[in-house]
């Protein structure tokens, strides 16, 4: 039987495992990145020397440090330092209306959104500024909502090994609202829930109720 690769690649994006570590890729020189960016604006049908273009290949490849920061940072050594001491805390610890930008692996359009996060802490909980750092790790590279909300609920589970972790990400999607089927107020929801969250109606619902109606928080204004 031959392999299938890209099968098996495909599984790593599952619900259950744990997000694969980033490939460390050889980047291009900045000089190619930036002759990449010509060669799109002449794509385009304009012309790279013109004065009000002679700037952007270096401006859109200082953008894409910061689009694709997300590359250089370890999702699980920024939640490394937790705190052991919770003093008998064991209720739900939500985080909600995260606003993120991401891209889409597909078009390299925007994706922009709030993400809720929830968990139900065990021995350790983390500084809540790290769960919105955790997000922008993951939202500052080539995404999918679905394998971005799954990296977050997994990453959470493997490092902090709480009693569940819930997340859910609403987001519009500039590739279907600025081209293809052009469908602007369309948002996209996704979840993940794990542990008591996935095996508990009562502790679900009450994360569900906290974070409100996805798709009523007015992704127009984000
Ligand atoms: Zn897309």
């Amino acid at each position: 039987m031959a392999k299938q690769p890209s099968r098996r690649r495909a599984r790593a994006d599952d619900d259950d495992a744990p997000p694969a570590p980033p490939r460390r890729l050889k980047r291009p020189s900045r000089e190619a990145a930036e002759a990449a960016v010509r060669t799109l604006i002449q794509w385009a049908g304009d012309d790279p020397d013109r004065a009000g273009l002679v700037g952007t290949p270096d401006r859109v490849v200082r953008s894409y440090e910061e689009f694709f920061r997300g590359y250089d940072s370890d999702p699980v050594e920024l939640l490394k330092r937790t705190f052991d001491e919770i003093n008998g805390y064991d209720e739900m610890v939500v985080l909600k209306d995260i606003r993120f930008e991401s891209h889409c692996e597909h078009h390299i359009a925007a994706i922009i959104g709030k993400a809720h996060i929830a968990y139900l802490p065990d021995k350790r909980v983390v500084g809540i500024s790290k769960l919105a750092r955790l997000v922008e790790v993951y939202a500052k590279r080539l995404q999918i909502q679905e394998k971005m909300t799954a990296q977050i609920a997994t990453t959470l589970r493997d490092v902090l090994q709480p009693k569940g972790v819930a997340v859910v990400i609403e987001a519009a999607h500039q590739c279907m609202t600025t081209r293809g089927v052009h469908k602007p107020g369309v948002s996209m929801v996704t979840s993940s829930m794990l542990g008591a969250f996935r095996d508990d109606p009562t502790t679900r619902r009450e994360f569900l109720a906290m974070i409100g109606t996805p798709g009523r928080h007015g992704l127009e204004n984000v």
